[in-house]
């Protein structure tokens, strides 16, 4: 028999929590989850490499090149249930990975991600946390059906993004106890935290947020989750190019001053030696890597 103690510290025992990003955030937040007996379903798409071992407490040299979110998994069974998916999660599996837990929260680094996120938790009825950090500073900050969503205060902003050059790790853990208590507060006494939580190395403040009249989100238009819309770069077999569709119209005119080398500027498309953009929003770029692609694409200001 657990003694009072014991049933009284694991308060968020047999709910089940979803974390997106086994990284510098995940890593501690994850570990006090579990100690909180949450049954955790960790979602992660990179492997350990040497120099993640400083600021992410869940790795050693041994696990260097396995999957972070298998590793996460293992050394956290001995406090809780834990299953691992070494994933990319897209529109195209995020209803098969999350399956409809008590709550998500997202510790990955990318907008993408949070944008397909968003989507879903808000047509599922989901709540979600949204965390970042970045230098000295970190965001928190609780979406409900009811709130303004991430859509709403963020827009497309790409925001904050945890790399493990630049942020310190008292914010890191400053940023994932923030969401714990807020987990707990909200999972077991069903009180919501209001706004956005900025954490700084010596003070948090409060700020407050509202809801955006034309978030497409919030009219139920989840473009992301459709499939509809990405962000990320896709690219094409066999080829160096790489597909990103903005859904939007673009405007080729002024992008065809922006551009180096353009071989054919028609109404409908302009054809450049690293660029194909057409008006109704496919732009497709020549690159070595996803993040290469990305970086060309918001150099021309798409
Ligand atoms: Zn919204």
């Amino acid at each position: 028999m657990p003694d009072r103690g014991e049933i009284m510290q694991k308060s968020l025992n047999l709910m089940r929590i979803a974390v997106l990003g086994a990284g510098g955030t995940g890593c501690q937040l994850l570990t006090l989850l579990a100690e909180q007996g949450a049954e955790l379903t960790i979602i992660d798409r990179d492997i350990v490499e040497e120099s993640n071992l400083l600021r992410q407490p869940l790795y050693s040299q041994d696990d260097i090149g396995m999957p972070k979110a298998v590793i996460a998994a293992k050394k956290l069974t001995s406090l809780t249930k834990a299953e691992s998916f070494f994933e990319d999660i897209t529109y195209r599996n995020i209803q098969e990975i999350l399956q409809r837990p008590r709550l998500v929260i997202d510790c990955t680094d990318n907008t993408e991600t949070r944008l397909l996120l968003n989507d879903y938790c808000m047509k599922n009825s989901i709540p979600w946390i949204h965390t970042a950090a970045s230098g000295v500073i970190g965001s928190v900050i609780l979406i409900t059906p009811n709130s303004p969503c991430y859509r709403c205060v963020f827009q497309e902003k790409r925001g904050e993004s945890c790399t493990d050059s630049d942020v310190s790790i008292d914010i890191l853990k400053s940023v994932a106890e923030q969401a714990v208590r807020i987990t707990l507060e909200f999972l077991t006494k069903g009180k919501m935290e209001d706004g956005l939580l900025r954490v700084g190395l010596n003070r948090i403040m409060h700020i407050s947020i509202s809801k955006n009249e034309n978030c497409p989100c919030c009219k139920g238009n989840y473009e992301f989750l459709e499939g509809r819309r990405t962000m990320l770069p896709e690219r094409l077999c066999g080829t160096s190019r790489y597909l990103i569709v903005t859904g939007r119209q673009l405007d080729l005119v002024s992008l065809g001053n922006r551009l180096a080398n353009v071989k054919l500027q028609t109404n409908d498309v302009i054809i450049s030696d690293e660029y194909t953009i057409f008006k109704k929003g496919r732009v497709l770029v020549t690159a070595k890597s996803p993040s290469e692609a990305r970086k060309k694409i918001v150099s021309i200001g798409l």
